[in-house]
């Protein structure tokens, strides 16, 4: 179906693309086919030794460069982003699995968020406070935080890894990046862009192995000043109390279970129209998918049999066929969570509208799935779905909605739809959630932030925010001038 050879994998440390010191892989599965296509050099703590004292020599150098120069190499980076997507974007849906157009908006929109966020970086501006006498001089200086520990997931393998290092390379810090072990070769593939363009290889090293392994390793050595972390929010509270136990500063970009609201008097066809694409775009493995709708009565049954409608002829097959609209789970792990997810949902008294079901035996592709009247106790309404399953249920009155909108931990995006302004600005006070998005989907933009509250993290990637988690301030003050 493509052209495109998957490339050969590798750890990029200290400047060197090279297998891992022992020799050790990990397999590398085609989620469409359920084939092995890769080798992914396993990394070992030697190979971690060794990215460390890189990192540690590729922040002391990096920091020195210029800030001008520094956005000249990463805006260099987009355009080769931009230059290869195509490539990229294949190889992203060979192993991902996502609609080769998804993956093609991921790439060019990547090389937009890096762009972005290296012309920020050289307005890493500190400010000058007036002085309570005369002679004194009063600085306040943003300095890089030092070198930065990022682990990032398999369902944006390149989205998620640019904003971490290109925010953290704008302002002047190095990089560990522990990439995902599902999707590696996207994620490989645009840090080699970083490289072509004139990062110093040891500014940003490249690490894969086992999770777990990597991250209680890198995350209490000294060198080590900042992490930023995107995935569940269980690893994400266990990452959180590692780093807080060694002091270091940390983002926590994790799970959602959004409420999508769709009020009695909002335009039913493009709620449908946007809310049933963004709960299918990348099969629902997305954090800011909508999966818990909220339908008022008077308009319940026409959005279900809307939802239903477009859920039964959504075309479901590999990424690479141009008509396919939705591409399998990246993983088996997804399958099994679909599966013990639904039979829970059918167990506790849901109604099953559509789908339901594993499609084939070869890769990993599930039907589109819709339920209504979905108990609050079943497990879909407290657990992020992360794949192609939405639950609607109806609701009276505002304050209900509200209600059940808030109820959950999670706290990441939230979606409504009203043809009233008074009923939007009460939604954008009241809704507990780092992002609200009403009448269309707009969040997730380089200029704008991206983050949760609650139990979906803290800190901000995206936005001015984006950059403030790699600085930190430095107060000097001088007197006798
Ligand atoms: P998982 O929680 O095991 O892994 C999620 C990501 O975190 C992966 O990239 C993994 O490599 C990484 N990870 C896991 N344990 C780690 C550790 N100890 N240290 C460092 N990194 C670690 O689950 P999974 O099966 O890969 O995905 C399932 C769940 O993860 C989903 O249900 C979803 O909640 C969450 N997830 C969230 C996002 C997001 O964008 N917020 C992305 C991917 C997965």
């Amino acid at each position: 179906m493509s052209d495109v050879a998957y490339p050969k994998l590798a750890l990029h440390i200290a400047g060197a693309w090279r297998p891992a010191a022992d020799g050790e892989t990990l397999p590398v599965i085609n989620p469409a086919t359920g084939e092995t296509i890769g080798e992914l050099p396993k990394a070992s703590t030697a190979d971690l030794d060794e990215a460390l004292a890189a990192a540690d020599r590729g922040f002391a150098a990096w920091r020195k460069v210029g800030a001008f120069e520094r956005y000249k190499i990463l805006r260099k980076a987009a355009d080769l982003l931009r230059e290869r997507a195509e490539t990229v974007a294949t190889i992203m849906t060979i192993e991902q699995g996502k609609p080769l157009y998804e993956a093609r908006i991921e790439t060019n929109g990547a090389a937009d968020t890096c762009d972005w966020l290296a012309e920020e970086g050289r307005r890493n501006y500190g400010r000058v406070i007036p002085p309570r006498s005369g002679d004194v001089l009063q600085l306040v200086i943003k300095e890089p935080v030092g070198p930065v520990a990022a682990f990032t997931p398999w369902n944006f393998p390149i989205n998620q890894a640019i904003r971490k290092v290109a925010a953290a390379l704008s302002v002047g810090c190095s990089v560990i990046l522990k990439g995902p072990e599902d999707t590696p070769a996207s994620c490989q593939e645009m840090v080699r862009c970083f490289l072509d363009a004139g990062v110093p290889g040891d500014a940003l090293q490249l690490v894969f192995g086992v999770p777990s392994e990597i991250s209680e390793y890198l995350i209490p050595s000294p060198v080590i000043r900042k992490i930023s972390f995107t995935g569940s929010t269980a690893v994400g509270k266990h990452l959180a109390a590692l780093a807080g136990q060694h002091m270091k500063r940390a983002t926590m970009e994790l799970g959602g279970h959004a409420p999508a609201i769709v009020f009695e008097d909002a335009d039913i066809d493009k709620a449908l129209s946007v809310l049933s694409a963004n709960k299918y775009r990348n099969a629902g493995q997305v954090c800011i998918a909508p999966t818990r709708f909220l339908v008022h009565e008077a308009v319940y049954d026409r959005f279900v049999d809307g939802f239903v409608d477009i859920s039964r002829n959504l075309e479901v097959g590999n990424g690479l066929d141009p008509k396919t609209k939705m591409g399998p789970l990246a993983h088996s792990r997804r399958i099994e969570a679909m599966e013990t997810l639904v039979a829970d949902a059918v167990e506790k008294g849901a109604t099953l509208k559509t789908g339901g079901k594993r499609i084939g035996n070869q890769g990993f592709f599930y039907e589109p799935t819709v339920f209504t009247d979905v108990p609050l106790d079943a497990r879909i309404m407290n657990e992020e779905p992360f794949g192609p399953v939405a639950s609607i249920n109806r609701f009276k009155d505002h304050d209900e909605a509200i209600t059940e909108a808030n109820r959950l931990a999670y706290g990441l995006a939230a979606y409504a739809y009203t043809n009233s302004a008074q009923t939007a600005s009460a939604l954008g006070a009241r809704i507990e959630s780092g992002m609200v998005s009403i009448n269309h989907h707009g969040v997730a933009l380089p200029e704008t932030p991206f983050g949760g509250m609650k139990d979906s993290g803290y800190g901000s990637e995206g936005g001015i925010e984006g950059l403030d988690a790699y600085v930190t301030t430095k107060f000097v003050t001088q007197q006798g001038l």
